[in-house]
């Protein structure tokens, strides 16, 4: 039988993990997700990689996501005379829309609205942090600012202004072209960088219309305000550490990360948690043990996701990263400790059918010892309901939409497969039992638990559960 890990792996691919062999072995090493990060890269690169993808899925016999990273609104600076320049403690710094080369004295930012956002007193974080100033005075395009924490600050870094809710869509013109370009190579996921409000999910949800499912990436201070609204309007969430680490103290990460993932639990919606987590990894062949600990503590804080970047795009050692990871996450799922956590961490169902059947679903499987919980699903909405009951025996997702069963890949303890739409409640006994067994999570003897909506076909319509057997 296949031994199915809960909690799934996400991985980068970026210019060493391109070829169809290398994908294959990230796949086999036990990556469900990739993505294809637009902030890097070009269309053609993205999509001979999608590509790769679905034809190593077909050898690895599961679905595999792949999950299109927009690079958002990420502010930058311009460039330098000679590359580069070196910022002073305590002197003054200008940011400007000029054009020309910048010095130790000033650099453009070539950001028109930033600057009607910024205020006297507001902090600009560059490089990832490394270098800070604060703004003294700011008018029409030209902000005076005093150097913080300074250092060599050189051509293109990132501007990062945390507590600042900067008056700018999250979409920018180079995400539109991504996001139509994405979209009709067939991705899975679309996430969406630097969401500041609910507004931001709103916007892209209308443009993508149902052609993927949207991750909202948490990394901007104002986004926690509207936490509760923003999981709502998104079918996933990342915690993205990389740039909530420069905008937020790096004391703060861990009690945002655990904050969201609570928050995501209760809401139902799988929860991501990305950047650094094998770091060291990019050059070395092992983790740090503090590194093994931080993706153990993401599952046991409730994550249905850990995430590679760098280590798998750029890295010395991709395959060996998801490899450890892999073993990470297995290894916490045996524990005892971490099955506690999770039952202490479910949430009650909400007053609907499908929440109720669910919970039904999740006692019944566990008082008769069946091998799985089937689900039959057209939108994965009853899956993802089911997934938030944590229950102690794999979630199959048995669905007519590819791309949906593709989905469940970032998903807690699920494992999807397409099937045929059904006809009546022989067929659905029939399929369940024949489906559960070639994917290889029930053998002959054993229990399913079987979640359905009549009529079938119709979404929203979860109001069955069935128990049956595998002949
Ligand atoms: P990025 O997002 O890698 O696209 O910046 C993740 C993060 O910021 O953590
Ligand atoms: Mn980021």
């Amino acid at each position: 039988m296949t031994p199915s890990r809960c909690a799934k792996i996400v991985a980068t691919l970026g210019p060493v993990t391109t070829t169809e062999g290398t994908i294959e072995a990230l796949a086999k090493a036990g990556a469900d997700v990739f993505r294809l990060n637009f902030s890097h890269g070009t269309h053609a690169e993205h999509e001979r990689r999608l590509q790769a993808v679905r034809h190593v899925e077909k050898r690895v016999g599961r679905p595999l996501a792949v999950l299109a990273d927009l690079q958002g609104p990420k502010l930058r600076v311009g460039a330098f005379m000679g590359g580069h320049a070196k910022l002073v403690v305590g002197q003054a710094f200008r940011l400007d829309m000029s054009p020309e080369l910048g010095d130790a004295t000033r650099v453009c930012l070539p950001h028109p609205d930033i600057f009607r956002a910024l205020e006297p007193g507001a902090e600009l974080m560059l490089d990832d942090g490394k270098l800070r100033l604060r703004v003294d005075s700011v008018q029409d395009g030209v902000a005076v600012t005093r150097v913080l924490t300074g250092g060599m600050l050189s051509d293109n870094k990132g501007v990062n202004v945390p507590n600042v809710v900067l008056p700018i869509s999250a979409l920018t013109d180079k995400d539109r072209r991504d996001l139509d370009f994405a979209l009709s190579i067939g991705v899975d996921w679309v996430a969406l960088s630097f969401v500041q409000r609910p507004e931001d999910v709103a916007e892209i949800r209308k443009t993508v219309a149902g052609r993927a499912a949207i991750i909202s990436k948490l990394e901007k201070p104002s986004a926690l305000d509207h936490l509760g609204e923003i999981i709502d309007l998104s079918d996933a969430i990342m915690v993205a550490r990389g740039d909530l680490g420069v905008e937020v103290p790096p004391e703060t990460v861990p009690i945002v990360q655990k904050r969201i993932i609570r928050a995501c639990r209760t809401a139902g919606k799988p929860v991501v948690v990305a950047t650094q987590m094998l770091e060291s990894m990019i050059q070395a062949p092992a983790p740090t043990r503090a590194e093994a600990s931080d993706v153990a503590t993401a599952v046991y804080d409730g994550a249905d996701a850990v995430m590679l970047s760098a280590e798998t795009s750029v890295g010395e050692h991709p395959v060996a990263a998801v490899s450890i990871m892999d073993r990470i996450l297995l290894r916490v799922e045996e524990d005892d400790h971490y099955r506690k956590i999770v039952e202490t961490g479910r949430g009650d169902p909400e007053n609907s059918a499908a929440d109720a059947i669910c919970a039904a679903a999740r006692q019944v499987a566990r008082t008769l010892g069946a091998a799985a919980i089937v689900t039959f699903t057209s939108s994965g909405f009853t899956t993802l309901r089911a997934a938030r009951e944590r229950p102690r025996v794999p979630i199959l997702c048995f669905t007519p939409s590819r791309q949906v069963a593709r989905r469940m890949a970032l998903v807690w303890g699920v494992h999807g497969a397409s099937c045929a739409e059904l006809t009546d409640d022989t067929d659905m006994v029939a399929k369940a039992a024949s489906l559960a067994s070639a994917e290889g999570f029930a053998g002959s003897g054993q229990r399913l638990v079987i979640i359905a909506g009549v009529p079938f076909g119709r979404p929203g319509t979860t109001n069955m559960l069935r128990i049956s057997w595998v002949d």
